[in-house]
C-alpha cells in the first residue's frame, strides 16, 4: 500500500489550542492575537504553549478541539476487505475507486499471479506469519508452496473470468462481482486529529487485522509530521488504552 497526506490544516496545532482556549476567554479569540490568546498557558515560547496545552487536553479527556483541523489522505493499494473495515468509522469522508466506471480489463491475469491487482496477506507467503484466527501456528514450507498455488490460481482464475464476462458484454458493475475482496482499491479519505486517534485506538491494536494495522500506522506516521505535539502525546500517554477517546 501507498499512503500520502494529499491536504491538511496549516498550523493544526494553532487551531486546536485557539478553540480549546476560547472555551476559557471573557474575550473573543478572534480579536487578539495568537500570543495573547496563549498568553496564561504554561511554557516560555509559543511552542512549549502549544505542547503543555495539547498535552492537559488529551490528558484530560477534552476532545473536542482535536475536531477543528482536517488532514486528506491518499491510499493506494490496499484490499476491499480492509477498505470496508475503515469504512466503517462514520466521521471519516470518503471518496473510492468505482468498479463500476473503472474496469480491470488490461491487467494481465499473469501479473495477477505474481501478486498485481489483488493483496496477497502475508500469511499465503510466510511460514513464520501468526496470524490471530489462524488454524494452526507452525506451517511447514511445503504447506506454504500449496497455499501459494491455491491462492495464485484462485485470483488469477477471478481476473480470467471477471475479463471473459466483460468481453461477453456485461458491464463492469456486474461482472465485478466475481473478483475477490482481496482486490486493491485507491481511496481518499478526510478526518480531523480526533478520529484518528479513534481510530488508531480500534485500529492499531493487536487483536485487528495486519492490514488495517499497518494502514492505520502510516496514518499515524504522516499525522505525526502534520500535527506533531497532537500525536507524540497520544503515542506515549493514550496509545494502546481500550477506546480512549470514543467510549
Ligand atoms: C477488532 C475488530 C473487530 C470487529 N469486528 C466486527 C464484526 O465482526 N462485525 C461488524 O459489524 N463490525 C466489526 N467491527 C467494527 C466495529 O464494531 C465498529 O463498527 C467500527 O470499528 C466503527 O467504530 P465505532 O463503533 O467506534 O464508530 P465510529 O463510526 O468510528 O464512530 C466513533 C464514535 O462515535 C460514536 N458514534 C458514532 N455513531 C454513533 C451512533 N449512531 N450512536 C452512538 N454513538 C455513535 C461512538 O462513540 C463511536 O465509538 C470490528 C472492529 C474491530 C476493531
Amino acid at each position: 500500500m501507498d499512503v500520502r497526506l494529499l491536504e491538511a490544516t496549516d498550523d493544526p496545532e494553532r487551531v486546536i489550542c485557539t478553540a480549546a482556549r476560547s472555551d476559557y476567554s471573557s474575550g473573543f479569540v478572534g480579536d487578539q492575537p495568537f500570543n495573547e490568546t496563549m498568553a496564561t498557558v504554561d511554557g516560555d515560547t509559543l511552542e512549549d504553549k502549544k505542547r503543555s496545552l495539547t498535552g492537559n487536553l488529551l490528558r484530560h479527556g477534552h476532545f473536542g478541539p482535536f475536531e477543528h483541523p482536517q488532514a486528506t489522505f491518499g491510499v493506494k493499494g490496499i484490499s476491499r476487505s480492509c477498505m470496508a473495515q475503515l469504512t466503517r468509522h462514520r466521521h471519516v469522508s470518503f471518496d473510492v475507486q468505482s468498479m463500476r466506471y473503472v474496469s480491470f480489463d488490461e491487467v494481465d491475469p499473469e501479473d495477477v499471479r505474481e501478486g498485481a491487482m489483488v493483496v496477497t496477506p502475508p500469511s499465503v507467503t510466510d511460514p513464520d506469519w501468526i496470524g490471530r484466527n489462524q488454524r494452526h501456528a507452525d506451517t511447514d514450507e511445503e504447506t506454504v508452496e500449496e497455499r501459494k498455488r491455491v491462492f495464485r490460481e484462485s485470483v488469477t482464475q477471478s481476473v480470467e473470468s471477471y475479463q471473459e464476462l466483460l468481453d461477453l458484454g456485461m458491464a463492469p458493475e456486474d461482472a465485478r462481482f466475481v473478483l475477490p475482496i482481496g482486490t486493491e482499491v485507491n481511496l481518499v479519505c478526510s478526518l480531523n486529529p480526533r478520529m484518528l486517534m479513534h481510530i488508531a485506538d480500534m485500529r492499531a491494536a493487536a487483536d485487528a487485522q495486519w492490514e488495517i494495522r499497518e494502514l492505520t500506522e502510516q496514518f499515524l506516521d504522516l499525522a505525526a509530521e502534520w500535527c506533531p505535539l497532537t500525536f507524540a502525546e497520544y503515542d506515549e500517554q493514550l496509545k494502546g488504552r481500550k477506546n480512549r477517546l470514543a467510549p
